[in-house]
This record gives C-alpha cells, structure tokens and sequence, in this order.
C-alpha cells in the first residue's frame, strides 16, 4: 500500500485524514498556516479574553456528515442541538415575529414557519419556482418580489450562499433548501458549539490522528505541483517531497490556492467576503440565534457573554468601503438595537470589540462559478481533490467539506 499526502489540514483534509488512516493507509499532511481546522477554527483572542471562532457558523441537525464527523472524533459532547426556533427582528420597523419549522416537508409552510404576511401559497410559489429552476438561474431570476423577499429568501440566500440573490445560485440555494427546511423541523434545528467550532470540529481528530502515526507537518505550504502523465514532485516551502509511484495526493486547500497549484484543472474563483464582529456585552437578554432585517448587522449569535454579528457577502452591503472602527460603530448600533428590543442591558458606550473580515470566504457561488467546480478525480490519477468547492451538490458549507472529504478518501482507497 502507497502512503496518502493529504495537503491542507481543513475539515476536508482531516476527513480524509481519518478515514485513510482508519484504515489502515499510511497518512501524512501538510498544512500551511500553524494550525488545523483552516476556515474553521476556534482562539483565544485577546483583546476580548475570550475563546472565539474565526466565523459564526450555523450547523443545522440536517448536516449529517458534520455530526457524524464530531461523533466519530469524539467531538459530540461539545455540540448542543437546540429547537428549530428562529427569531427575527426588524431593526427598521421593530417588528418582531419568530418562524417554527413544523414536522416534515410541508411544515415551512404553516403559519408558525412563515413571515407574518406572507401566505402559504406564495412561499409555496416561490419555492415551486425554486426546485424547477434551471443551472444557469440565479435566485434573484426565479424568486418573485413579493414580500417574502425582503423577509425570508434574500436574508436566507445572503446566509446560505454568501451572496446577493441577484448573483447566487439557484440551484446551490435549492440544494441546501432541500436538505434543511424542506425536511422540516427535525433538519433545522440549530447546534450550537457552546467552546467553538474548534473543540467540537477540530481539536478531537488531532490526538486520534496522532496516535495513528498521521504527522501534520504545520507550516508547509505546498508551493507547486509537477509531473507529467502523474504528479511526481510536490514542492513545499521546505523542499521537495518524494513521491512515490504507490503514491496518492489529496489536494485539500480552497478553490483559490488550488487554482494556482493546478492550472488545467477549471475552478471558481474566489467568492464574497464575511465579515464577524464580536462584542462583549453581559446581560444582553438575547437569544443564542437572531435573523436581524432593515440594518446592516444580518444574523447574531450569542456564546455566554459574547454577542457575535454575521455580514455576509459584505462587498453588497452597508459596511462594504467602511473603516474598522466606523464598520464595528455601525454594527454595534444594530446590536445595541437588539439588546434594546429584547429588553437587555445596554451599556452606555461600544463594549470591547473585534472585527474579523474573511475575504473569499467561500468560492463564487453564482451560476457561474458553481459550473466551474471540479469533481473529485484530476488529469493526473494519483491526485485527488477534497474541499467545500468540489462538485458535491451543496454550497461551500461544512457539510459540502465533510462529504468531499469522505468521497476523496474512497477513491483514494481504492487507488492506493
Ligand atoms: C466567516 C465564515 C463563516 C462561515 N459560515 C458557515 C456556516 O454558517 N455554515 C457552514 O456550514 N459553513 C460556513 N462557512 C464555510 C465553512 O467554514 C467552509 O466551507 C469549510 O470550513 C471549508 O473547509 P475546507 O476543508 O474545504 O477548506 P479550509 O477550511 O479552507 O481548509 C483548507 C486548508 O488548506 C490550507 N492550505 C491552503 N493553501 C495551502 C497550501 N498551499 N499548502 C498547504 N496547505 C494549504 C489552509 O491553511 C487550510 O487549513 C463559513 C466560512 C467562513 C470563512
């Protein structure tokens, strides 16, 4: 059996890493930055003395794969499921309603799960129009613009694709649709990760895969690939790596990096910046998840004391061009808002604060680049590819990770 050389130690490449190993494969990784969980990952950060995540992430209990990975690492434990609730506050007018997935596929369509206003047989319109929609469509080409636009599918689009419902994806948004609300409540139930991501999603897979043998070498990016009929040579920043004719590559990095290692091969480009800020604010009253509407903030999430805010796609939004500390003034007045409406503490001035901006967040998610993604196998037989931008039928989601991780490492069984 040839050893597999997992490049990249995101979620992707650590699924592969384990499941290789599992059975049996001699495994190693290479990984770039110093540490593992790539676009998912927890730290301490300073400034506001608390454990905090790169970006606010959203599990539903439909990500099967995500739950089962945290399960088999010994992850689970960190992982809370809470009801499929979700409040919504209108910053602009103060209206206040919450949707209630009921059971099985109707239930987004009962009363409970709708914006108030909006009929059952509009939403079901709408969503008809959604599951015939063609490749090239985006949403914005087949959603009406009726009052569940502002209300539910541009929100949920901004939320799922990381982009505007004018550019994203028809297909990706119904991909994701049909795995979560179109299940009902039992698929859309939040997880919460009360310690971060990194505890639930990360840290566990690191002591199993050492005990394996599996060595991550930190600080090695992987610089090009070359070979001919098969890649032969894999240069790290350290040097070459020999690669033997048994051999097998996975190249699990983001679209972007993988791109520039792998010029024949078509990829998406680059997507939509996130923006996150946190802010320590005790006493807020809110509640662990709230959709905001009419401000530039879209959804928060509190985690103890930390009330955290999500702008995706923040190039179409109110904070794109802003300055950090006017970005982090302007979302603080939404928070503030919120704090107000729920009946929690203000405090009288900004609390202490951080801004995180990931840029290509995700990869391009418009029909476009959605056609540009690649499938698992490349040119060269013994190179396979893993990574949220790889043709899984899901959008650029942990679930998408995951499950391109478990496919890279089937045919890389095989071919070892
Ligand atoms: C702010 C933010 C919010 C998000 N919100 C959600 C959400 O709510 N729900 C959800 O499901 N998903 C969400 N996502 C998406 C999710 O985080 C990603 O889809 C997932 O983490 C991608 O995993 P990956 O393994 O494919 O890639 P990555 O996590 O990017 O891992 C790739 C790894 O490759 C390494 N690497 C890169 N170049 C090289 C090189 N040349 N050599 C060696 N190593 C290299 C990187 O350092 C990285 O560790 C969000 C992402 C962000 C950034």
């Amino acid at each position: 059996m040839g050893r597999i050389l997992v490049i990249g130690a995101g979620l992707a490449g650590l699924v592969a890493a384990e499941r290789l190993s599992d059975a049996g494969h001699a495994v190693e990784v290479l990984e770039a930055s110093p540490k593992a969980g790539g676009r998912c990952r927890s730290y301490r950060d300073t400034r506001l003395d608390r454990v905090i995540d790169n970006g606010n992430h959203l599990i539903l209990s439909g990500n099967r794969a995500v739950l089962d990975w945290a399960a088999r690492i010994g992850g689970a434990d960190r992982l809370v499921t809470g009801e499929a609730v979700y409040p919504f506050l209108d910053l602009a007018s103060g209206a206040r309603w919450t949707i209630r997935p009921g059971a099985g596929p109707l239930g987004i369509l009962r009363r409970a799960a709708r914006p108030p206003g909006i009929s059952a047989a509009a939403l079901g319109r709408d969503a008809a129009r959604l599951l015939a929609a063609r490749r090239t469509a985006s949403v914005a080409d087949v959603i009406a613009r009726g009052p569940a636009w502002p209300a539910f599918w541009d929100p949920m689009t901004r939320a799922v694709l990381n982009e505007p419902p004018e550019t994203g994806s028809a297909p990706l948004l119904r991909a994701a649709f049909l795995r979560s609300f179109a299940r009902g409540a039992g698929a859309v139930r939040p997880v919460f990760a009360p310690d971060g991501l990194g505890p639930a999603l990360v840290d566990p897979a690191l002591p199993l895969l050492e005990g394996r043998g599996v060595r991550i070498r930190y600080r090695s990016p992987v610089t090009a690939l070359r070979g001919a009929d098969r890649l032969e040579v894999i240069e790290t920043a350290d040097g070459p790596v020999t690669f033997g004719s048994g051999d097998t590559a996975i190249l699990a990095v983001p679209a972007r990096q993988a791109a520039a290692l792998l010029p024949r091969v078509e990829m998406p480009g680059p997507g939509r910046t996130i923006v996150n800020a946190h802010f320590l604010a005790p006493e807020s009253g809110l509640p662990p998840v709230l959709a905001l509407l009419g401000g530039a903030a879209q959804w928060l999430f509190r985690r103890g004391d930390v009330v955290s805010v999500t702008v995706s796609a923040a190039e179409a939004s109110e904070v794109e061009g802003l300055p950090r500390e006017a970005t982090l003034a302007r979302l603080w007045r939404d928070v503030a808002g919120a704090i107000f409406a729920h009946g929690g503490m203000v405090p009288d001035a900004m609390p202490v604060a951080r801004l995180l901006r990931e840029k290509a967040a995700t990869f391009d998610q418009s029909p476009a680049g959605a056609a540009r993604r690649p499938v698992v196998r490349t040119p060269w037989p013994n190179l396979l590819l893993a990574g949220d931008h790889v043709r899984t039928g899901l959008p650029a989601t942990l679930e998408g990770a995951v499950r391109s991780g478990l496919a890279a490492a089937r045919l890389a069984a095989q071919a070892a």
